[in-house]
């Protein structure tokens, strides 16, 4: 691995209207290198590399934080428009024209007071990701990796998906004029395949599950030579979603929040977030340590939960995987034995609810808050709820439940109901 000079622009740059902003300190990735998470390889940034071709396993991108503590002020930020480029110096891109945005990102950390009345807690948040475009915080993760694909030359991409992310990537491939495969489970939301239809990505609905459209996603990407953007075999989308930390440190005015509750499928979520405030405790920007990780999965689809409560430090791909919180419904988790080590070492827990729950949970939450959630985020309340059974908070931490899309994007949840 060498490393070589940056060339990007050194100006502050509007990344929605490519255009110069005044009165801002200039632009500049502090991206070094990608590491990888097992065997601790390292890797140019220059070349497209998905996972470690040592081992397999996930890549890191890594910045150069000595460096970037060095010059950078974190009040800073706050100047910047509200959108996950407002960190450019901690994302992967190196030319800020090469980003392509929808204006993802700066969602609300929206305090639940009525909710947390009604539970005593003293400090419940939502962060509202249904305020993304295309209604998710799968935005995110695509904007990051659409972004880095356009700056590595990149013509077309392929990407297994639950739905979420499969709107997300026609919308920012069509953007950025890249060409989008989208392998969908047969029974995805129909608000999902509507995306790639309007947006122009060309999708294939598998009669199986994620992990069929995954084979089939890869087999595509070999044949025809495709960059394969699958959850965690590309070490970008996890760089867009670690910036749901950095806002939730910024709006807490740089600290860390006590407990995430997070709805996983892949998890790229929390490797994103645990990594952020990994990087922004090296920077100095932060006090305290991680949040408490606690991760949510569906009764129908819990292979982490199952390895959770086994101690163990794999999972095993969950049988028959079945629930209506499409999010959620990921029987193989690739990243397993980082989520199992991150969920552990921050003393936070796995747990699986009941669809039937969640659909309640949806009501709870919003009509105490106004906030119409999709049925992975009310999850997250539903496992609030059983942990406040089993007295894992005192009531003054603050807890942060992540509604990871908006309901709107699942009305046929409610056609027989
Ligand atoms: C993809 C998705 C999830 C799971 O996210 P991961 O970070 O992959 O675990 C949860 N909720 C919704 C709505 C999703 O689309
Ligand atoms: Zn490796």
């Amino acid at each position: 691995m060498h490393s070589m000079a940056h060339h990007g622009p050194s100006q502050a740059y509007d990344t929605i209207r490519q255009e110069p902003l005044q009165g801002v300190f200039p632009m500049k990735s502090y991206l070094s290198h990608l590491e990888c998470t097992s065997c601790g390889q390292l890797f140019s940034h220059e070349q497209a590399i998905g996972t470690c071709s040592t081992c397999g396993k996930v890549l890191f991108a890594r910045y150069d934080l000595a460096s970037a503590k060095k010059h950078l002020d974190p009040h800073e930020f706050i100047k910047r428009r509200p959108n996950i480029w407002r960190f450019f110096e901690l994302m992967p891109v190196i030319n800020p024209l090469n980003v392509v945005s929808l204006g993802e990102g700066g969602t609300p950390l929206l305090k639940a007071d009525n909710l947390g009345k009604s539970l005593a807690l003293k400090n419940l948040y939502v962060k509202d990701e249904g305020l993304n475009p295309t209604g998710s915080f799968k935005s995110r993760g695509i904007s990051a990796a659409v972004s880095k694909a356009k700056e590595l030359n990149k013509q077309a991409i392929t990407m297994p998906t639950a739905g979420n992310a499969g709107g997300a990537l026609a919308a920012y491939a069509a953007r950025a004029g890249i060409e989008s495969h989208v392998f969908m489970p047969l029974d995805a939301p129909e608000s999902n395949k509507r995306e790639c239809e309007i947006l122009g990505a060309q999708l294939t609905l598998v009669d199986g599950l994620i992990s069929d459209a995954g084979r089939m996603s890869q087999e595509k990407a070999r044949i025809e030579n495709l960059y394969d953007i699958s959850t965690l075999r590309e070490p970008y989308r996890a760089e867009g979603k670690k910036t749901m930390a950095l806002e939730i440190a910024l709006d807490l005015g740089w600290k860390t929040p006590d407990v995430i509750i997070y709805p996983t499928g892949g998890g790229t979520g929390i490797v994103g977030m645990w990594k952020a405030f990994n990087e922004l405790l090296e920077l100095g920007w932060i006090d305290g340590t991680q949040p408490r990780f606690i991760s949510i999965q569906a009764e129908g689809c819990q292979p982490l939960v199952k390895a959770f409560a086994e101690g163990a430090s794999e999972t095993t791909p969950y049988p028959n995987a079945s629930t209506l919180a499409s999010g959620l419904r990921v029987p193989s988790v690739f990243a397993d034995y980082i989520l199992l080590d991150i969920i552990q070492q921050t003393k936070g827990t796995a747990m699986a609810v009941s669809d039937s729950d969640m659909m309640t949970d949806m009501g709870i939450l919003g009509s105490s808050e106004g906030i119409f959630a999709c049925p992975e985020g009310a999850a997250t309340l539903t496992g609030l709820k059983a942990l406040i059974q089993q007295n894992f908070f005192s009531g003054d931490e603050n807890i942060i439940l992540m509604n990871t899309a908006s309901g709107l994007k699942y009305l046929e949840l409610f056609k027989n109901t």
